[in-house]
């Protein structure tokens, strides 16, 4: 049977509760997991991809372990399905919010379907404790000295009050 290889990409501007609940489910589908942090210099990240993908690893270590599923946290700048066929993913795992996600997903599959056929995108929800939480509003509320906790992993949580306090 072909070795199912997952390709979970992402900001991870930071990581959230949500991109974690999600990596668990995806863990059940797969035979391997690669995280795949888009350097996305657009979006103008408060994290450094060094210390995005830092913090990637630090919880995928973990999940990994549990699991049993080996996970791979690689950097990428190349489009999409370029960097999903150099690592041999045949499935594209994204998580889906609120319908505000459909459309640019609905758009985004279209587009990466024309582009290589044989690479599947699966839609993942997290728990609906976490659905709500985006790496933006995150931000947002750690700008402002809100409480972060349940929203990030404690080592994020930690790296979002010290990224402030330094401001
Ligand atoms: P991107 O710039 O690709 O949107 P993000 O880091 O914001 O990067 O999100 C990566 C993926 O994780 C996206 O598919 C996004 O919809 C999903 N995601 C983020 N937060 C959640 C959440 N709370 N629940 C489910 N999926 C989520």
């Amino acid at each position: 049977m072909t070795k199912l290889i997952g390709l979970y990409p992402g900001t991870f501007d930071p990581l959230t509760m949500g991109h974690v609940d999600i990596v668990q489910r995806a863990v059940k589908l797969v035979d391997e997991l690669v995280i795949g942090v888009a350097i996305n210099r657009d979006k103008g990240p408060l994290f450094s991809l060094e210390e995005r993908v830092s913090m990637v690893e630090q919880e995928m270590a973990r999940i990994s372990k549990v699991s049993g599923v080996p996970i791979k946290v690689l950097p990428f700048e190349t489009l999409l399905m370029q960097f999903a066929e150099q690592i041999k993913a045949n499935i594209i795992v994204r998580g889906l919010r609120a319908v505000s996600d459909f459309e640019y997903e609905y758009q985004m599959v279209g587009m990466n379907q024309a582009l290589n056929e044989e690479i599947e995108t699966v839609f993942l929800m997290a728990d609906a404790r976490y659905q709500s939480i985006a790496s933006r509003l995150v931000k947002e509320i750690a700008r402002l000295g809100g409480d972060i906790n349940s929203f990030v992993p404690v080592h994020v949580a930690k790296a979002l009050k010290a990224k402030f306090a330094a401001r």
